[in-house]
């Protein structure tokens, strides 16, 4: 492409901004439209408990399933949403179809235990950020006739230092309300557990950055077992992320961690293949 237009480098760089700002364009012009022509869809990933195998969650996660391009995943188009102020439409769509999907699983009787599946939903700073989320939330389960013991909902660090003059509030308001609130990425950020421990939640997500590097690596290890013992002696639940292998899974379970979420249990999948997977079993 460069040599069509010549050698010289500044032809390089001007076309290539405008060509940028154009396919930003075409992305918002199709993600707009995306939501209307119900080209969205949530692929759940299983989430199990450590000791027993027993599945206890599934995360929703976001795809597109685009008329050209084919399935999209998050990366590829959610930084558009959040810059045009799409993301809350299209967060609220993901709360109403995690809930109303919780719902069918319940009245299906999909899960063996007393506890349902618990449905963790990812939110975007924007969601979180906007006054009076949580009565958003409690309007999106009483449309879908979901109870909020049958969500959870996963925030980064960011996110919560961003907002720390209403964060409180709002996580209260959330647990208040029956849902579980969970701290994702944690470890990427630049939170101590300290600062966490003065705002109400439930769990931690370990990165996977840093379970992928286990077992080898000693630096992971050192950092992987500080997050996990300190905040299971803070009374967080840990659900480590990413879990490839036996060995990690053996390693994060000497250290106390409750849950584990990764490619050892299950990819993300589409919820009609992830109900199979959940009756196979
Ligand atoms: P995340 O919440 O940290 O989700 C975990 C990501 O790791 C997912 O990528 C998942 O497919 C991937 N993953 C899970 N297990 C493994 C594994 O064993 N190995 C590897 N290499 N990867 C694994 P995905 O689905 O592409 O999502 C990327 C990110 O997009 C998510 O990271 C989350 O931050 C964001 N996202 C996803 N869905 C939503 C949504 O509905 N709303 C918002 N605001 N963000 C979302
Ligand atoms: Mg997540
Ligand atoms: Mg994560
Ligand atoms: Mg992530």
């Amino acid at each position: 492409r460069a040599k069509a237009r010549g050698r010289a480098t500044y032809q390089f760089f001007e076309p290539s901004l405008a060509e940028t700002a154009y396919a930003d364009l075409v992305l918002e012009a199709e993600l707009a439209q995306a939501l209307t022509r119900n080209e969205f869809e949530l692929f759940f990933q299983p989430q199990v408990d450590i000791a027993t195998g027993q599945l206890s969650g599934a995360e929703a996660l976001l795809r597109w399933r685009h008329p050209r391009r084919g399935l999209l995943a998050p990366d590829a188009f959610i930084f558009v949403a959040e810059r045009h102020r799409l993301m809350l439409a299209l967060g609220e769509w993901v709360l109403r179809e995690a809930a109303a999907t919780a719902r069918r699983w319940r009245e299906q009787g999909l899960t063996p235990g007393p506890a349902p599946v618990r449905i963790a939903v990812n939110l975007s700073r924007m969601q979180f950020n906007l006054d009076g989320f949580a009565d958003t939330v409690a309007r999106v389960l009483g449309d879908a006739g979901a109870r909020g013991q049958w969500l959870e909902l996963e925030l980064t660090e960011r996110m919560l230092i961003d907002d720390i003059q209403h964060a409180p509030t709002t996580l209260a308001q959330l647990r208040a309300l029956g849902l579980t609130v969970s701290v994702d990425d944690f470890g990427t950020g630049y939170t101590s557990l300290a600062h966490l421990t003065e705002l109400p939640l439930d769990k931690l997500k370990i990165d996977q950055s840093f379970v992928s590097r286990l077992p080898d690596d000693v630096g992971a290890q050192a950092i992987t077992r500080a997050i996990v013992q300190m905040a299971v002696g803070l009374g967080l639940t840990v659900t480590a992320e990413g879990v490839r292998t036996a060995a990690q899974w053996q390693l994060l379970a000497g250290w106390g961690a409750q849950q584990i979420q990764g490619e050892l249990v299950g990819l993300p999948m589409p919820a009609a293949e992830f109900e199979a997977w959940v009756r196979a079993r």
